[in-house]
């Protein structure tokens, strides 16, 4: 699970967040949204070490995030160590981030040879296990330019899996895609969340998050303005910045 506590980032003299606290349990699926701005793909970054927090905290399953403590003091990881802690944190970006030259099969199974030290053979089974998971069964040895944007995002979620993280954050899983490709990028995002898997993502599109997720964060400029079931959000909002942002999405 990941616990957020009292996060605030600056870039410069603007605070992009805020005093973010937040929960994710595992074998759920968090959908965090608001107007562009928000600071929803910033704290994904930072969840993910890519960015360091100024102040508060994050945890996933009771570890610090970019930081290790000494006594009452935080000191940033060093590099080796944020590295590692990256690699157990899944990403899925909005535009896939696919390497173009290597086949479905090698993007799945790359960071398992290269990061992990498995054996090729070992990896790659693990690879076609994973791509038939995602209905790619056949599509192995299609480069990325031969794979539709749903096919592709598959293979980007598969690449993801192939680390066995406990997290998975997704920024904008679906925003590439056609209706008809969402629905499968949907139903395999929503089967990921099993097996104590913590799942994150942050998105524009109200139907997705209606469709899969359990639980809605609504951030506006840095701040968790509401947060509740999926359903009690986005059909009944405490909010009227809630009510405002949901009007005009749909
Ligand atoms: P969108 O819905 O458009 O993806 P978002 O909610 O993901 O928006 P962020 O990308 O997190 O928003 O950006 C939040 C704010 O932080 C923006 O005002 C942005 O300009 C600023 N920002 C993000 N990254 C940086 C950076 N590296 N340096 C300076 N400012 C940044
Ligand atoms: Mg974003």
């Amino acid at each position: 699970k990941l616990q957020s506590s009292h996060v605030y980032k600056s870039f410069g003299d603007t605070t992009v967040l805020h005093d973010v606290s937040a929960r994710v349990h595992a074998n759920e699926v968090v959908a965090l949204i608001g107007p562009s701005g928000a600071g929803k793909s910033t704290f994904l970054r930072c969840i993910n070490n890519l960015q360091l927090i100024d102040s508060g905290c994050i945890e996933i399953d009771g570890e610090l995030i970019g930081y290790r403590r000494a006594g009452e003091v935080l000191h940033p990881l060093p590099d080796a160590d944020a590295a590692r802690q990256r690699a157990r944190i899944g990403m899925v970006f909005q535009n896939f981030n696919l390497f173009r030259h290597m086949t479905a099969l090698a993007n799945v199974a790359y960071a398992p040879i290269e990061v992990l030290g498995r054996s090729k053979a070992d990896a790659r089974a693990a690879a076609r296990d994973l791509l038939a998971k995602v209905g790619l069964e056949g599509k192995e040895g299609h480069y990325p330019a031969q794979l539709s944007g749903g096919q592709q995002q598959r293979v980007a979620i598969a690449r993801a899996l192939a680390m066995d993280p406990t997290m998975i954050l997704l920024d904008e899983p679906t925003s590439a895609l056609d209706p008809e490709l969402r629905q499968e990028v949907a139903a395999v995002i929503r089967s990921m969340a099993e097996h104590d898997r913590t799942m994150l993502m942050a998105t524009h599109d109200i139907p997705l998050v209606r469709d899969i997720a359990d639980w809605v964060i609504f951030m506006v400029e840095g701040r968790i303005v509401e947060e509740g079931p999926a359903g009690q959000v986005l059909n009944d909002p405490e909010h009227e910045r809630t009510r405002q942002f949901l009007s005009k999405m749909s």
